[in-house]
């Protein structure tokens, strides 16, 4: 039976939880009503923006004429990355003073440590991304790293988290001792473009005695914005043996 469809006990288990504790969007924590609107009011379900076709076939960027074929952006055209393909579930607005409910739920997953988003997040971009998941062929997932320092005040690592519900659905192993952040870097958000490619240019390395040759690589990571973080880990898993890597993120600034 197909893995995504097969139902599973700790399903059951959430449901039972749901009828107990009535769900609230992760987003505004507004009541949620009905098992259409699983983890999203019917407020903030309208504003998320998916990620469809026509995208660039190799960033994954979305065009907003909708009438074109897949293509290769301006961006990918003048520099290819080391990733064969990136995907993400859905987008919002670059420009951080506009508010949405994929940027809020992202925010209160990384800096509200809300550890208990890592399980719907994750279900949402692994069901969501399914058609570019099951065209990767991968053999192993890699989640993005987080300097040890981050990963203490944190708590967890937001990246493998969403990394170990792909691999739940897909049955392909998630392996986090693959990437390790050398160099503590600043956080991206703050940075142009050409600065966040500075920022982490030599920032990942792999951990030594890892068999990556010819090995197919899934790369997850929480959001993909300049593609800097993602071009820099799949150029480390590349040199350290992979034979490709793709990219998966759960949200994408357009
Ligand atoms: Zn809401
Ligand atoms: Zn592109």
């Amino acid at each position: 039976m197909d893995p995504v469809l097969q139902p599973k006990l700790t399903d059951r288990l959430d449901w039972l939880v749901d009828w107990l504790y009535p769900p609230r969007c992760r987003a505004c924590g507004g009541r949620i009503y009905g098992r259409d609107a699983e983890y999203l009011c019917s407020g903030c379900w309208p504003q998320i923006r998916l990620v469809s076709h026509p995208l660039c076939n190799v960033c994954g960027r979305p065009f907003f004429d909708a009438s074109g074929d897949d293509h290769h952006c301006a961006a990918c055209l003048a520099r290819q990355p080391y990733f064969v393909r990136a995907r993400a579930w859905g987008c919002y607005p670059k420009d951080d003073r506009v508010e949405h409910p994929l940027r809020q739920v992202v925010q209160k997953f990384k800096y509200g440590r809300k550890v208990s988003l890592g399980k719907p997040l994750g279900r949402l971009m692994a069901q969501g991304c399914q058609e570019f998941l099951k065209g990767c062929h991968v053999d192993l997932i890699v989640p993005v790293p987080l300097h040890p320092k981050r990963l203490r005040w944190r708590g967890f690592n937001q990246s493998l988290l969403l990394a170990r519900q792909v691999s739940r659905l897909y049955e392909v192993p998630v392996d986090p001792f693959v990437l390790c952040r050398e160099r503590e870097t600043v956080p991206q958000t703050q940075l142009a473009e050409d600065e966040r490619r500075k920022n982490v240019r030599g920032a990942f390395a792999t951990y030594p005695g890892k068999l990556l040759k010819g090995r197919s690589v899934l790369l997850v990571d929480d959001v993909y914005t300049s593609g800097a973080t993602a071009n820099e880990c799949s150029r480390v898993l590349v040199r350290g043996g992979a034979r490709e890597v793709y990219v998966l993120t759960l949200a994408r600034t357009v």
